[in-house]
């Protein structure tokens, strides 16, 4: 395949233009006459030529090389790729949401700060809790802060306790953020039914446990059940219940972290509440926390007072500043229109349907793939493709697949307590059709293991870059791919 054809710079014409604009009646004014020279270039930018529709297509043709949400099922489990309705960008799009600068006089952005206000009260009734900040922008800098605060807690009761406990299925971001912290991970183990293991937890806490940090649903897509059990236990030496909430899309209107006891959660607004999300773009990792924490939270809060908002910096118990201003606030727009749009009764339905969308694939494909933890799946499951790989092919290989179907893969290799984990999510947005074609194209895929195994070695065929070596890509990584012949 050659590339350069692919470049704005390569399909340039020298004098095409995509627009054309009326001689202008103002005399013209030379340049080197108002700007000092030294402040010129002194040669003409190198600029692409292209007429309006050259440039048109060439970003519609981009777009569509990546496989995007729009444009079909990203059943990628933990990451909760919903469709996100258009009218959230729509209205963040707003004039009076995008153009506002954060220096600009409180006065003048009485409605944002609003919206800000409203937003925190919101996710108190959908947790629990009692106070809530939006500053973090990641799931991973909630669980970071999550993480000071409880730092913060202990230091103030004059604890010294240095470990918190994280069972062995956690997503990575989890004993990142421990330490980060400066606290030391301590592994839990998982039982024969995919939870904590409670014998395990025991002979893991003690004096030294600052707390527990806690996926719910796990990571294997199964409801804690024995969550008021293992609270019990941490609180029983003054440590905290930290719930990683990336998982929230399977508890709306269902079940509160609060009512679970837990101390501190997180919020990914940009999973379960609709922001496009997967590119590095910005997204919000809110935490919401009991009463006993809320003085820890980062400054600044939005407080009202006589109907007005403002900043206040005043906590002197506050952990400090996580974010300049005040987080990513368009991101906080989307979500505030999603939860609105809604309604309580909407967002009860919404998590109930993703509860059902994933046992209903499930069940249709249990009886050809592994599922090692099979009981109260909640809004994602986790297939173990250990028996293909015996038969050739592996669990990236089946991912690999996938893509000549026109689907995003799932994740792979995550949990890493499951051999060969595949775990697929596919959320609430997706119709009865598109999980049976994906059931039927999975079922497709393990009958070619042993009828054309290598077209499952050699895919992708049929995406604009093929299968590529993964060590030689590490190795010898090349951003100028593009820029070659
Ligand atoms: C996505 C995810 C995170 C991290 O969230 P980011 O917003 O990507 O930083 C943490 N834990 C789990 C279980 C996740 O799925």
């Amino acid at each position: 395949m050659s590339n350069k054809s692919n470049l704005l710079f390569d399909k340039s014409e020298p004098g095409r233009i995509g627009f054309s604009l009326p001689d202008s009646d103002c005399p013209a004014i030379e340049v080197k006459s108002k700007i000092d020279s030294g402040l010129l270039r002194a040669e003409k930018l190198l600029l692409p030529e292209l007429s309006e529709p050259e440039l048109v297509r060439h970003f519609t043709n981009l777009s569509s090389k990546n496989h995007h949400i729009d444009k079909g099922f990203y059943p990628l489990g933990s990451c909760t790729m919903k469709y996100n309705p258009k009218i959230n960008d729509m209205i963040a799009g707003f004039n009076n949401f995008k153009n506002i600068h954060p220096l600009q006089d409180i006065s003048s952005i009485q409605g944002c700060l609003e919206l800000i206000y409203n937003l925190e009260i919101i996710l108190n009734k959908i947790t629990g809790m009692h106070s809530t900040t939006l500053q973090p922008s990641a799931g991973s800098q909630g669980e970071f802060a999550g993480i000071l605060v409880m730092s913060k807690y202990h230091q103030t009761k004059g604890n010294n306790k240095n470990n918190i406990i994280i069972p062995e299925s956690a997503h990575g971001t989890n004993p990142s953020s421990v330490i980060l912290g400066g606290f030391n991970p301590i592994k839990v183990g998982t039982d024969s039914n995919g939870r904590v293991d409670i014998d395990d937890l025991k002979s893991k806490v003690d004096e030294n446990t600052a707390g527990m940090m806690l996926t719910q649903p796990n990571t294997l897509g199964l409801f804690e059940n024995k969550i008021e059990e293992i609270s019990k236990i941490i609180h029983s030496v003054d440590g905290l219940m930290y719930m990683d909430g990336a998982n929230l899309n399977a508890l709306l209107g269902v079940a509160r972290p609060s009512d679970m006891g837990f101390d501190i959660t997180h919020i990914n607004l940009h999973k379960t509440f609709s922001t496009p999300h997967g590119g590095g773009g910005p997204g919000a990792g809110p935490i919401a926390v009991v009463e006993k924490l809320s003085d820890f939270l980062p400054n600044p809060r939005i407080v009202k007072e006589d109907d007005k908002f403002h900043f206040c910096n005043n906590s002197e118990n506050s952990i400090g500043r996580l974010h300049s201003f005040y987080g990513n606030f368009l991101v906080l727009v989307r979500a505030y229109c999603y939860i609105l749009s809604l309604g309580d009764s909407g967002l009860k339905k919404m998590s109930k349907i993703a509860i059902l969308n994933a046992n209903y694939l499930k069940k249709k494909l249990e009886k050809i793939y592994d599922i090692p933890y099979p009981n109260g799946t909640m809004h994602e499951f986790v297939i173990s493709a250990l028996k293909q790989k015996n038969r050739g092919a592996k669990a990236l290989d089946i991912a690999k697949s996938l893509l000549d179907y026109g689907y995003h893969s799932p994740t792979i290799y995550f949990p890493i307590n499951v051999p060969e984990s595949v775990m697929i999510e596919p959320t609430e947005s997706e119709n009865k059709e598109t999980l049976d074609d994906f059931a039927k194209s999975m079922i497709e895929i393990d009958n070619l293991i042993d009828t054309n195994l290598d077209k499952i070695l050699d895919a992708p065929i049929n995406t604009p870059v093929g299968r590529l070596d993964e060590t030689k890509a590490n190795r010898e990584l090349d951003l100028n791919f593009y820029s070659k012949d």
